[in-house]
């Protein structure tokens, strides 16, 4: 096992170093989960819950430590890492009550004998997460799965380990058995493809690319592997005539630039029907330009760097793709000259539907602006996509809200509010945006397996 660097986005300087795991690293890991599961799904319900409620507790009590470490990590404002601490913690303590409460059933079938379910762990869960919310997206996945009784081999994305490590200690010392929750650092294609060929992993919970995950479905369809996917989007914030204005501009903002545009929900086609477009576009360009953008451990950043200098050379290209496909530049654009990887915040207007940046994800501060004149066009150009994940819609007719969520294609979606995750709801994306649901009680499903006992009574 060797060293790798993590290079601090705000600064560009060294941040530490991480152990690269091998591909024995990872079947050493493996094999000590699969030797805990029995012991990890045999713990009784109530102290299973208790365990989980304390990492719920150690988190909350380290997480200015927490929101430090991910903030310098992955350059986001030390407040939305505050937040999702706190998501994180909260996502332990809602699935910590679920250990007792999910059963089987007693079925009235047909043959003269008593017919039950039972509601059984899957076994050794392969866990392997995105850099964009990295301590997040660790507890949507890994809550769940503990709860149910299954143990974790987790693998952060190389970029941002820290608040994972940070994660398996705190799991130890809220009682967790060794091997129950177990961090393996290092690249997706050494330590990453290990998990998904590793015979003793039986589930695979990924987040992360639409490519990357292809390849998850594909290596874990060797040994018929249960697959979650959580990939990539191209959410459409519908903006109507008769909308809230102010709110709605301010939410096209926040919902495109929160995290830097880093964030798979982010509504990074703003379509506005066509009577107040040039408006609206006014009114967004001016908002862009306030955004504060800077050191992200100041208490009054918005926006802070992106992730890496590579990852802000690919957003910088799909700029450049946007201009010379004919799409006018209306805000920001450039990356900032400096220490840092700051790019601008970024508006296109004049963009058509065929254009690369109204159609790939890009990931970054970058918007692109469509007009639309019917509810129709509206509902048309919103699910002209590969994606499903998210979206918004801002009226104040009420019908026409609803009418236009139920067809819009789409896991999740808001009306008159740019929100996507709702702790205790489904979240995920229909198309190529992912299969499976996390949060709420759905995401149990992915974890747990359900077996069927017949008994012959007579
Ligand atoms: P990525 O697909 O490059 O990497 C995600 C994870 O997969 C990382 O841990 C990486 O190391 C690992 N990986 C890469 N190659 C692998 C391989 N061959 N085998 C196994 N593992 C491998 O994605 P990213 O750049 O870290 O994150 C950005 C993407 O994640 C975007 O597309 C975004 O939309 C998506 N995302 C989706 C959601 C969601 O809930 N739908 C949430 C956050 C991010």
């Amino acid at each position: 096992m060797s060293d790798f660097e993590l290079i601090e986005p705000a600064t560009g300087e060294t941040l530490g170093s991480v152990s690269r795991a091998t591909a024995e690293d990872v079947d050493r890991a493996v094999r000590r989960a699969a030797g805990a599961f029995p012991v990890w799904r045999a713990v009784n319900t109530r102290s299973r819950g208790r365990m989980l409620m304390r990492l719920s507790q150690l988190i909350h009590d380290n997480a200015d430590e927490l929101a430090t470490l991910e903030s310098r990590n992955v350059g986001k404002p030390i407040r939305d890492s505050r937040d999702e601490v706190e998501l994180a913690a909260n996502c332990f303590e809602y699935y910590a009550g679920t250990t007792n409460k999910i059963g089987g059933q007693t079925i009235p079938g047909a043959a003269p004998g008593v017919l039950l379910t039972f509601r059984e762990p899957v076994g050794v869960c392969g866990i392997i997460v995105p850099w964009n919310f990295p301590i997040a997206i660790t507890a949507w996945k890994s809550a769940p799965a503990l709860a149910m009784g299954n143990t974790v081999v987790l693998k952060p994305a190389e970029q941002t380990p820290l608040t994972a490590i940070r994660l398996g200690e705190l799991a130890l010392e809220a009682g967790l058995p060794e091997g129950v929750f177990t961090v393996v650092t290092g690249p997706g294609s050494v330590a990453g493809e290990a998990i998904l060929t590793h015979p003793l992993v039986r589930k695979l919970a990924f987040t992360g690319s639409t490519e990357v995950g292809r390849k998850v479905m594909e290596m874990g369809s060797r040994d018929i592997k249960r697959v979650s996917l959580e990939l990539g989007g191209k959410s459409a914030n519908l903006i109507f005539d008769d909308c809230d204005f102010d709110n709605a501009v301010a939410s096209a903002v926040s919902s495109s630039l929160g995290n830097a545009g880093q964030d798979c929900c982010a509504r990074s086609r703003v379509l506005v029907q066509r009577s107040i477009y040039d408006r609206f576009a006014k009114a967004l360009v001016e908002a862009f330009e306030k955004v504060n953008v800077g050191d992200p451990l100041a208490a009054e950043t918005e926006m802070g760097p992106l992730v890496t200098a590579a990852h802000r050379t690919r957003v910088q290209s799909y700029i450049d793709t946007g201009i010379s496909e004919g799409a006018t530049l209306a805000a920001g654009g450039h990356s900032r000259e400096g220490a840092g990887t700051y790019l601008d915040p970024t508006i296109f207007v004049d963009v058509t539907p065929e254009m690369t940046i109204a159609r790939e994800e890009i990931f970054g501060p970058v918007v692109a602006v469509m007009p639309f004149d019917s509810e129709d066009d509206a509902v048309q150009m919103a699910n002209d996509s590969l994606y499903g994940l998210s979206g918004s819609i801002w009226t104040r007719d009420i019908g026409r809200a609803l009418r236009v969520a139920r067809a819009f294609e789409t896991g999740n979606i808001s009306i008159n509010s740019g929100s996507s995750v709702h702790l205790e709801a489904p979240f995920g994306g229909v198309k190529q945006s992912g299969i499976g649901r996390e949060l709420g009680l759905a995401a149990l499903d992915a974890y747990t397996e359900w077996k069927t006992v017949y008994v012959d009574v007579s």
